[in-house]
């Protein structure tokens, strides 16, 4: 341990017979009518005592603390009033006002009338990644003027406590508030300990640090200094960005002593950021512990990736504790570090991974094997990685509660991964198989290795299947909306489209058009994904309970788009 400290994150209230009111009271701002620094609802017992202060604000503040933005003060206060019925920490991002100061008298008000709100003032400069275009002494001034309103935390950055006189310290810290000192690293994620250095001799009751993941082992650097440095401060440690969710949701159990969370989608002040929300009940941080076993589906991209929704609804639903998180990254390696480190108790494998990660399991499923892909990764109790595809069962499954497969014509389109899994799976069920594909070499070649035929794109209009399977992207999301087949090629008795977002695809809606039966791409997606909760949690998986968040995600997330159709 250094010897300079903040506040020790374990030191009890140094105020002897005054913990009672930790317990008991909720000190409120002072009516907005009064004047003065005594007008802090904080009180200067808590401003001489900065241990009492940080373990009184720890007492309030529960994991999250939501950021709430608004382009004039009228709308930050309609957004607060909004976000303090579900959420009682929330940060006041002062600078994306135009006139920061203008909110103060309205935001006294708010405070005095709802004790039950914990608020930090944050205007963070520009010059150190926030919007705030004034000079330091502009900014202290506002957060000066903050405390006095009756918020319980001003968040200055190191670069801004590094340049005040120990004059303008007392003054910003004369109403009680507690600090928080913040450093932010928009490009990487190194130096943590340094920094902490820098902070500590300034004795803030918190401190916070935010980095950005390049990789998803930044995760695993910010995890370790947060467990290694957590008895010498208050920490707040996140990396921020596609590859720093982790941190968002594992740092808590490091020692980070709370997370920062959107108020809505799309309301982020930091990249990466998770909405309140999703942290609360898709993630279910606050029940996150030591103990809790950590899955992710790992690949690129996963960040709209469905996986997480119905594998943490199924672990809730099944009470197993445990949480699944997207985990981006197209470096394989990076992947390997972050699961031995953490370590992952289990893996989705998507894009581009699902062939490469075979070499580094200690033993895989035969058929994944014979495919050469592996979607569904689990670590057993000797530390070792095991392989399994649940895609082909996810394939055949639907297909056999439909029909026989023994002898059934089936033609697949595509020969790409999931197309490999269709293919060894039907012809290991006796179906009789034709592969078509965009590049004839790679059809000639599965169909070779698979003991299949291919077929001719013109053959296709002139032939009769009972099944047609579409494997390729073609009609998802994203891409232009096109169907893989014309009308007239599609003469079969059943359409399986595994595309599934959107649900009914232009394939789909053909087939529906001609009167046939259909298999949609949700069916497989729930189907693989019940395979992989069974195989991680021995548990048999909630499965209509996962479709109908899947289908319920996909209508919301389709009704969304269809209005900016129009424009
Ligand atoms: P992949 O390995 O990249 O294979 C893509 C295949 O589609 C290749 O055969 C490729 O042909 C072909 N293709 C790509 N673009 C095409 C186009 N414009 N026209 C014609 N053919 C085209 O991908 P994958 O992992 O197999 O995934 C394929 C699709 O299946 C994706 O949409 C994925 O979301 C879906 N899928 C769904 C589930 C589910 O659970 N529902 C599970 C797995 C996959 P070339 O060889 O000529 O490049």
């Amino acid at each position: 341990m250094k010897a300079v400290t903040a506040v020790p994150r374990t030191a009890p209230p140094r105020d002897g017979g005054k913990s009672e009111a930790v317990k008991g009271l909720t000190p409120r701002p002072a009516s907005p009518g009064q004047k003065g620094s005594s007008a802090s609802g904080n009180g200067s017992a808590i401003a001489e005592n900065p241990a009492f202060t940080a373990h009184y604000i720890r007492s309030r503040i529960g994991k999250i603390c939501v950021a709430i933005t608004g382009s004039t003060p009228a709308d930050m206060l309609q957004n607060a009033e909004r976000i303090v019925r579900e959420n009682h920490f929330v940060e006041f991002r002062l600078d994306y006002l135009p006139n920061a100061a203008a909110i103060l008298p309205k935001l006294k008000q708010f405070l005095y009338e709802r004790g039950e709100v914990t608020a930090i003032a944050t205007c963070r400069r520009a010059s150190t990644g926030g919007k705030f275009k004034g000079t330091i002494g502009a900014e202290l001034d506002i957060l000066e003027k903050a405390a006095a309103a009756g918020v319980h935390l001003i968040d200055i950055e190191l670069q801004t406590a590094e340049h005040m006189k120990p004059a303008q310290m007392k003054k910003l810290r004369s109403h009680g508030a507690a600090l928080i000192i913040s450093w932010h690293d928009f490009e990487s994620t190194k130096n943590l300990d340094a920094i902490l250095d820098r902070i500590l001799p300034f004795q803030p009751e918190f401190v916070k640090i935010v980095s950005t993941a390049k990789t998803l082992s930044d995760n695993v650097a910010m995890m370790r200094f947060l467990d290694r440095r957590r008895d010498e401060a208050n920490l707040i440690g996140i990396s921020m960005g596609e590859q720093g969710i982790i941190s968002r949701v594992l740092g808590l159990r490091a020692g980070s002593v709370f997370t920062f969370a959107s108020a809505l989608p799309g309301e982020e002040t930091g990249a990466g950021q998770i909405d309140a929300r999703t942290l609360r009940e898709t993630w279910r941080i606050d029940q996150i512990d030591q103990s809790t076993k950590v899955y992710g589906v790992a690949g690129n991209p996963v960040r709209h990736s469905l996986s997480p929704l119905i594998h943490n609804m199924a672990f809730r639903r099944e009470t197993v504790n445990a949480v699944f998180l997207p985990l981006q990254t197209s470096r394989l390696n990076d992947l390997l570090t972050l699961t031995r480190e953490v370590p992952l108790h289990g893996l989705a494998i998507t894009m581009p991974f699902k062939t490469e990660i075979l070499k580094h399991l200690e033993r895989t499923d035969a058929l994944s094997q014979k495919i050469g892909a592996c979607n569904t990764v689990v670590r057993a109790q000797d530390g070792k990685l095991y392989g399994f595809n649940t895609d082909v069962a996810a394939v055949i499954r639907p297909l056999e509660r439909r029909l026989p497969l023994r002898g059934a014509k089936i033609l697949v389109l595509g020969a790409g991964g999931a197309g490999r899994a269709a293919v060894f799976g039907l012809v290991e069920k006796g179906a009789e198989v034709f592969v078509w594909n965009r590049t004839a070499e790679t059809a000639k070649k599965l169909a070779r290795q698979a003991k299949a035929k291919t077929i001719r794109r013109e053959q296709i209009a002139k032939s009769n299947f009972d099944v047609i399977i579409n494997t390729t992207p073609v009609g998802m999301k994203g891409v232009k909306p096109a169907s893989i087949l014309e009308p007239n090629e599609l003469n079969t008795r059943l359409v399986f489209d595994l595309v599934y977002n959107p649900i009914d695809t232009p394939l789909i809606r053909m087939a529906r058009e001609k009167g046939l039966p259909v298999i949609t791409g949700v069916e497989m997606f729930v189907h693989q994904g019940a395979r992989q909760f069974e195989i991680w949690s021995g548990k048999p998986a909630p499965e209509e309970e996962m479709l109908r968040v899947v289908v319920h995600a996909l209508r919301q997330e389709s009704a969304r788009q269809e209005p900016s159709k129009e424009h």
